[in-house]
């Protein structure tokens, strides 16, 4: 299979209903190896569901995923990890009580696996401080999470995402196994000056051949940041395209983005 040409992300009707709520409403779209997207829209649109059925969490009503031409739908996200799609959630998920590295070192795949015998100190220790180093934290390795600033702990969120798929990115920086890597707002809580540094994080995993889709409620780290912009809306998408043409949709302005959204003045204020 040529990957230039089929997308490495297949998504076909895509639904989940809960109740009478339809969160999902026959969603398609796709996604190439390698590409950053921003998956945006309104409280409630149905974002966060949309990572879940792709990872695993919650099981489509209807549709289908493929990643490189093999469906997701009926495996749980473990299995799904181990063929390269990793994800983060809204709320971070990490282990207060224990050291950044630990927090890494506790969720590396590759490894032996870990018995009780075994200390979690001794698991890898230079693959974890590599993960750790990449997301910035390496000023914070021995902190305990408790004590880590909260861009810290969702950078390291994003590092232990990275440390779960089979060694996504080879020392070299050569991806060595395809990954997609879904960020529910990797931003969310941060102050200008730490989304910069998070949203740059993001640009240099997706250079580095992982695939990326995120979401994100700060057009800041959407313009600028994502190679293409999906507009999901109440379960529908809207609109799927170049940053500069999601900015001009009359209906995305309209329902979304304000009519007096800006994206070169967005842009211009970021340099
Ligand atoms: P977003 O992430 O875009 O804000 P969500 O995917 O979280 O949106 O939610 C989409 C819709 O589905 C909302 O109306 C939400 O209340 C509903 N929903 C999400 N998860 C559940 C659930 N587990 N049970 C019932 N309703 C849910
Ligand atoms: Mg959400």
């Amino acid at each position: 299979m040529n990957s230039k040409i089929t997308p490495a992300l297949q998504v076909r009707g895509l639904a989940k209903h809960f109740g009478g709520v339809r969160a999902l409403d026959g969603v398609d779209f796709e996604v190439f190896a390698g590409q950053c997207v921003a998956l945006i829209g309104p409280n409630g649109a149905g974002k966060s569901t949309c990572f879940a059925c792709l990872a695993g969490q919650q099981v489509p009503t209807a549709g289908e995923v493929l990643w490189h031409g093999q469906s997701l739908l009926g495996k749980p996200p473990a299995e799904r990890q181990r063929l390269g799609v990793a994800r983060t959630f809204q709320v971070a998920q990490t282990f207060e009580a224990l050291t950044v590295l630990q927090n890494i070192q506790l969720v590396l795949r590759d490894g032996p696996p870990l018995g009780w015998w075994d200390r979690l100190d001794q698991r890898q220790p230079e693959r974890a401080w590599q993960l750790a180093v990449q997301a910035g934290l390496e000023a914070h390795v021995h902190a305990t999470v408790a004590e880590l600033p909260y861009g810290a702990k969702k950078r390291l969120e994003l590092a232990m995402a990275l440390a779960g798929l089979p060694q996504s990115v080879a020392v070299d920086g050569a991806p060595s196994a395809p990954s997609l890597l879904l960020l529910d707002e990797p931003a969310a809580g941060l102050a200008l000056a730490e989304r910069v540094d998070m949203m740059t994080l993001v640009r240099q995993v997706a250079g580095q051949g992982v695939t990326v889709l995120y979401t994100e409620h700060n057009m800041d780290a959407v313009f600028g940041v994502a190679d293409r912009v999906l507009v999901l809306m109440q379960g529908h998408r809207v609109a799927d395209g170049l940053p500069e043409a999601v900015a001009q949709d009359p209906q995305v302005r309209e329902r979304y983005l304000g009519n007096d959204f800006d994206m070169k003045g967005l842009l211009d204020a970021q340099r």
